[in-house]
């Protein structure tokens, strides 16, 4: 299995950061000639899986589990039914969160989680898409 090239991140980073973190996953799927990121994880492992999340008036969209061995799964909820290209930015977003995680075997974070991670996570989510030609999304929930 191919590793994922991008490094888990050791402090919580900067803004600045989050455009060539996000460029990174895009050269790695144009490197593999794949626009799809939920495919490319899948290849690595990981799971992308539709479930329904919280209760009813839950505001919950998609969570990260971790699975260790630096796989993990995405749970999106099923309560909202979601347009593709909403479905890949709230993967990218997930995939943000496990760049906060180390894997040797078990994942563990390596930067303790703060509210700012999810700014942070919509913002990598928006660059992917942007880099990717597609809509930003985050505020079409
Ligand atoms: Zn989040």
């Amino acid at each position: 299995m191919e590793v994922i090239a991008t490094q888990p991140l050791r402090s919580f980073p900067p803004p600045s950061e989050v455009a060539s973190l996000a460029l990174a996953l895009v050269n790695e799927l144009a490197a593999l000639n794949l626009s799809d990121l939920s495919k490319f994880l899948i290849r690595r492992g990981w799971e992308v899986v539709f479930q329904p999340l919280g209760d009813e008036a839950s505001a919950i969209r998609s969570l990260l589990v971790p699975k260790g061995n630096g796989q993990f799964r995405v749970v999106i909820t099923s309560r909202c039914a979601y347009e593709p290209e909403r479905v890949e930015w709230l993967v990218a977003h997930e995939y943000a969160h496990s760049l906060f995680f180390v894997d040797h075997g078990k994942a563990r974070r390596l930067v303790p989680w703060v509210e700012a991670e999810e700014a942070f996570c919509d913002a990598f989510a928006d660059q992917f898409a942007r880099a990717q030609g597609r809509a930003v999304l985050a505020d079409a929930s």
